[in-house]
């Protein structure tokens, strides 16, 4: 098994339990972090005893999204340069989850924030407690179109995609629930057991067949256009990186950004 610094990797039975662990960074997402979790979850595929994969986060919160601190050192990157970084750590990373032929499982509690929000919505289902709240705000803080991965319509609707875009606003775990988005929301005290029996109940159903069935799942959604979508909506979003709004958050530097997502975490 690898060495991983910012990633906690753990085998409870035939589960993998794969979680950001960097709590005294609120979990944020370096370069480091994505290219240890990339690796764990490859390990974890290719792991025959391990039947399905849990999204984590080690602290107080799941995860506050990409390192903004470490972003400030791309800011004069070429459009070439920050094309090719985000859709090696960003896009195609998150994509490889989302299409991992085992069932997922993100784990959520208290910040789940634009990249970590991308993220946890990449897993099949999510559990969150009841402290869980989510939000994609860098079209506000950042003036950036979302994240890289617009998962939001098919995870929230179309209605609350554009609710939460257009203001930034956080959607707390039951307001998640009920529309959908979270599939179980349960008392923080209860997350981890309810998640892992959740986990071990997935684990029993024959492995070829579930791999089949989301096969089925996600071809449904790529045939009414979902993927080419996610494609366009990537370009889209790198375009407005080379936006005058974009680059003024950048030439005031990110500490405004920085400073509104520590708000937005709490
Ligand atoms: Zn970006």
């Amino acid at each position: 098994m690898s060495d991983f610094e910012q990633v906690l990797y753990e085998r409870i039975g035939p589960v993998a339990r794969i979680s950001h662990n960097r709590p005294e960074r609120r979990n944020a997402e370096g370069t480091r972090m994505l290219e240890e979790m990339e690796r764990a979850i490859a390990e974890a595929l290719a792991d025959d005893s391990i039947r399905v994969l849990v999204i984590a986060g080690v602290g107080d919160h799941f995860s506050a999204g990409h390192d903004l601190k470490e972003g400030e050192s791309r800011r004069h990157y070429s459009v070439e340069q920050r094309y090719a970084h985000e859709e090696r750590l960003f896009y195609d990373f998150c994509l490889k989850l989302r299409d991992a032929p085992k069932p997922t499982i993100a784990q959520v509690q208290g910040a789940c924030l634009a990249a970590a929000f991308m993220l946890a919505n990449m897993c099949d289902l999510v559990v969150a407690s009841e402290d869980a709240f989510f939000a994609d705000p860098v079209v506000n803080t950042l003036g950036a179109a979302a994240v890289e991965v617009l998962i939001h319509p098919s995870v929230l609707g179309m209605r609350a995609a554009k609710d939460l875009l257009f203001t930034g606003r956080r959607m707390d775990a039951r307001e998640a629930y009920k529309i959908g988005m979270v599939s179980r929301l349960v008392p923080r005290s209860e997350l981890e057991a309810e998640t892992l029996a959740l986990a071990g109940q997935i684990a029993k159903a024959p492995p070829f067949a579930l791999k089949l069935v989301k096969r089925s799942l996600h071809r449904t959604m790529d045939m009414a256009g979902f993927r080419a979508g996610l494609d366009a909506h990537f370009d889209t979003h790198q375009l407005s990186h080379a936006s005058a709004a974009f680059g003024d958050v950048w030439e005031k530097g990110l500490s405004t950004a920085i400073e509104s997502g520590r708000k937005a975490v709490g």
